[in-house]
């Protein structure tokens, strides 16, 4: 068998499932795209998610890849055996309802055995227990005997993560040969040990579980499968392991190279020249990715993964930096399957110089520190650092907590992990009370505060809204950085932009920022001191370092509607100047895309009058179509020509002086329409005072108008329809409704004191004659409280002088009033007294004056014993 190098084994997989009609993509990035689920790509398919799931369209039903792959759970384990590593490279080949099984199946054999030549005799496949469709084609039309294939369960074979697609696998395994077993009777494919390796898995997704494990058949089938690239190579090349293949081997030598050491020669050596073996790997293909080392996410595990390299580069003698002369034999060796490595290589030892530079820095401080808390622990007695000690290496010195944790754990001492945290967690807080006003989407204060300050940006978005420049600074939400990736926010600053800054009342422009390998979206431009533009935004695709070649596009319709707005407020300010008079000056103004907000002196509200006419002389202007101007002059030129300015405003030495026809002239750095008649039409939605004698002018202009109008209408007729009428109709039918509900009013109004008289009836029969005094005490059905003090003051009147009781319940609501005229009272009547003693029989309470008394009760009830009462105790007060 011809023992194939890495790369020739890349090309071979790809253009045979090529020859197969499959499209052979390029690896996807290593930050996954539009995926929070995943910190790194750590498969082949799993970049492909979004074909399997059928949210995108895939570009060909068959598609094949070389995958670049980091898997970081068993990163403990990395170096101390040379079974396990982070970085590796997945085959693949894969259908989206495509080609099934049986296809699947016969390329497995005929790329084994027919293309890459390995002996069929060593081959065995698996298949799912239940799966005979699998074995019946390994069996009968691949013809391999019925012993030779093993069937396992559903831990082994079965592909499945919950609810959702699922379906059973296909495995090949390779007998490496005695010199690889255990020797162990019993030992076959399925055993621990190195001698049957699993070199190839077909995935065949033929099933939906609804989560109650009910399987149905899926109707579009995919076939999904992965191959270790590394690990068929040490088959092929019958090495041991990864680490003795042909690429990885390459590196690997020049690991003992750089350490004046040979490869199995000390064991605690060989733990340390795989994991740097290894990492470098990782890192160098994170960082191509435009992955940077951060404290936090992806960027920690890349920290993580460069620190580890460099702590145990120490450990092997290796002098001075190293990392970066590694990192250019991991691109001589792969460069072949990925050309970014090649593109990015000084970016990429940049990268890695500086960071073990910083970690240079602080290992020697750290560890001496480290090693004074481990004499301290020893003469307590303790084998754990406790969590503040941990955060302090941290915190203060820079010290990975992982680190810290590695080293402790080699002389058999730990870490106090809920000390940490909870020292973290507080840190956490502290910091986020600490923090000043945080200036921009999130981004601390303090970051554009870094840059160099002699960065500057030139705007030249005058003219034209794009242009080709180059990154100068790249920053996150809150530092510099060398790089931007895949759905990180952050601030890009270019030498040349045609994106407008906010400023002098305009808002900054949106728009996208392309480069050969990353898509931009730029949410607003910033002005930031000393002439910089931040395009602040989020990488939406791909990857930006600084220097990169970018093209940089302005969002036109939106900029177009901002032009507008800017230009209508020079035409505002004249025609308001015009009309109102030369007291008026601009005091604010604000412009962005939907609307215009201009603020200025004036000391009383404006008159519809004086609103139609600014908004007539205004419209006159668009109409008149001006042409729009800019001359470029010293600034004492522009005042002699009488531009209006802003009071108090610092003016450069140069200033653009913006004039419409022989109408306006102004100083103004914004940007216009190039003529009037661009404006279409102005139209002011309000007018309102906004301090003493600031009036504030709120307008539209352009589309702004015609959605204004839009909405208006659409109310309008929502309006008519709930009057079930038509918009035209619609005040006269106002009108009728409201005349109509009027003489409801007066009806409603006559029907009420027309009942309250009928509950009178003959009351007034009722009379009783007290010692010379008119006592009438009466219920009355259905009348409330006010009413009853109305009835109350009518009967007295009747009366002349005399008590009046009266009583009535209303939905189980009991009133009861009670009035004394002043001769009455003389008598001896009280009002108060009287209501008091009677409110219990309709189980309330109350009083009130000699002369007006009211209660309120809950049994109705007892409204007939009240009455009856209420005469004897008037008859006892005037004895
Ligand atoms: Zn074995
Ligand atoms: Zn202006």
């Amino acid at each position: 068998m011809k023992q194939y190098g890495v790369n020739e084994l890349r090309r071979m997989f790809l253009e045979f499932f090529e020859s197969k009609g499959h499209l052979a993509m390029k690896s996807f990035s290593l930050v996954p795209h539009n995926d929070n689920s995943l910190l790194l790509i750590n498969s082949g398919m799993a970049p492909l998610k979004p074909y399997f799931t059928g949210a995108e369209i895939p570009p060909r039903r068959r598609v094949t890849t070389c995958q670049k792959c980091i898997r970081t759970g068993d990163i403990e384990n990395v170096g101390k055996t040379a079974r396990h590593g982070t970085f590796f490279e997945m085959l693949g080949n894969f259908s989206f309802g495509d080609y099934f099984k049986d296809e699947a199946i016969h390329w497995t054999w005929e790329f084994l055995t027919e293309v890459v030549g390995l002996d069929k005799d060593r081959l065995y496949p698996s298949v799912y227990v239940e799966d005979d469709e699998a074995f019946n084609i390994w069996n009968k039309e691949i013809g391999i005997p019925a012993e030779r294939i093993f069937r396992f369960g559903k831990e082994d074979n079965f592909w499945e993560h919950g609810a959702g697609p699922c379906g059973p696998c296909s495995e090949v395994y390779y007998d490496r040969g005695e010199k690889y077993g255990c020797g162990k009777p019993g030992c076959t494919v399925g055993c621990d040990c190195d001698r049957y390796m699993e070199i190839w898995n077909n995935v065949f997704t033929q099933f939906d579980n609804d989560g109650h494990n009910n399987y149905t058949e899926l109707k579009q089938k995919n076939i999904d499968t992965g191959m270790g690239l590394e690990r068929l190579a040490s088959v092929v090349q019958d090495v041991d392991s990864i680490f003795d293949v042909d690429t990885v081997r390459a590196l690997r030598d020049k690991v003992c190279e750089l350490a004046h050491t040979e490869y199995k020669k000390d064991e605690q050596k060989d733990v340390s020249i795989r994991l740097i073996t290894d990492h470098i790997r990782s890192a160098t293909f994170m960082i191509s990715d435009g992955i940077m080392p951060t404290n936090e996410g992806r960027g920690y595990v890349l920290r993580r993964l460069i620190r580890r390299a460099a702590r145990h580069g120490r450990l092997l003698g290796i002098e001075g930096k190293f990392l970066a002369k590694l990192s250019e034999t991991v691109i001589e060796g792969s460069k072949d399957g990925y050309p970014e490595l090649d593109e990015k290589r000084e970016f990429i030892f940049k990268v890695l110089d500086q960071e073990e530079e910083k970690f240079n820095k602080t290992i020697d401080q750290g560890l001496s520190i480290l090693a004074d808390m481990e004499a301290e622990m020893e003469a307590k007695g303790e084998k754990v650092l406790s969590g503040e000690n941990t955060f302090k290496l941290y915190d203060t010195y820079g010290f990975p907590v992982d680190l810290t944790k590695e080293i402790l754990e080699e002389k058999g001492l730990s870490v106090d992990e809920k000390g940490f945290q909870a020292a973290m967690e507080e840190q956490r807080v502290k910091a986020r009370e600490a923090r000043a006003v945080t200036n921009y989407m999130g981004a601390d204060a303090t970051v554009y505060d870094q840059i160099d300050p002699k960065v500057t940006s030139a705007f030249v978005g005058y003219d034209s809204l794009t242009a080709e420049s180059e990154i100068t600074v790249l920053t996150t939400d809150s530092e510099l950085t060398e790089a931007l990736t895949d759905g990180q926010s952050g601030t890009i600053f270019v030498k040349e932009t045609p994106f407008y800054a906010t400023m002098g009342g305009q808002q900054g422009d949106t728009g996208v920022i392309r480069s050969e390998n990353g898509e931009f979206e730029v949410q607003d431009t910033i002005k930031l001191r000393g002439g910089k533009i931040g395009h602040v935004g989020r990488v939406t695709k791909g990857m930006f370092k600084v220097s990169d070649q970018v093209t940089l596009e302005v969002a036109a319709k939106k900029h177009a509607d901002t032009c507008k707005n800017h230009s209508a407020t020079h035409l505002l300010q004249k025609a308001l100047k015009t009309v109102l008079g030369s007291h008026v000056e601009q005091k604010g103004s604000l412009v962005t895309p939907d609307r215009l907000r201009f603020d200025f002196s004036h000391f009383e509200a404006m008159t519809p009058e004086e609103i139609e006419k600014v908004e007539a002389q205004v419209n006159q202007e668009i109409q008149a179509a001006l042409p729009v101007v800019t001359d470029v002059m010293d600034i004492e030129e522009a005042k002699k020509t009488g531009a209006m300015a802003l009071f108090g405003e610092k003016y450069e030495e140069k200033v653009r002086v913006v004039s419409m026809g022989d109408f306006s002239k102004e100083l103004c750095g914004g940007t216009h329409v190039a003529n009037t008649s661009q404006i279409m039409v102005f139209k002011i939605v309000s007018e309102a005072g906004i301090a003493a004698g600031v009036r504030r002018i709120e307008a539209l202009t352009g589309d702004g108008v015609f959605a204004y109008y839009k909405n208006v209408e659409e109310q309008l007729q929502e309006a008519a329809k709930t009057a079930k009428t038509t918009p035209v109709n619609l005040t006269e039918k106002i009108e009728h409704l409201l005349a109509e509900i009027k003489e409801l009013h007066s009806e409603n109004e006559a029907l009420k004191s027309k009942a309250a008289k009928d509950a009178l009836g003959d009351v007034m029969d009722q009379v009783r004659d007290i010692n010379g005094v008119k006592v009438l005490a009466a219920k009355l059905e259905g009348v409330d409280m006010n009413g009853l003090r109305d009835l109350g003051d009518q009967l007295k009147e009747k009366l002349g002088e005399g008590v009046v009781v009266l009583a009535s319940a209303v939905d189980g609501k009991v009133s009861l009033m009670a009035t004394a005229t002043d001769g009455a009272q003389k008598k001896g009547a009280h009002a108060g007294n009287l209501i008091k003693a009677i409110a219990g029989l309709v189980g309330g309470g109350g009083g009130g004056r000699p002369g007006m008394a009211q209660a309120g009760g809950k049994n109705a009830d007892g409204i007939d014993a009240a009455i009856a009462k209420a005469a004897e105790v008037a008859a006892e007060q005037m004895k």
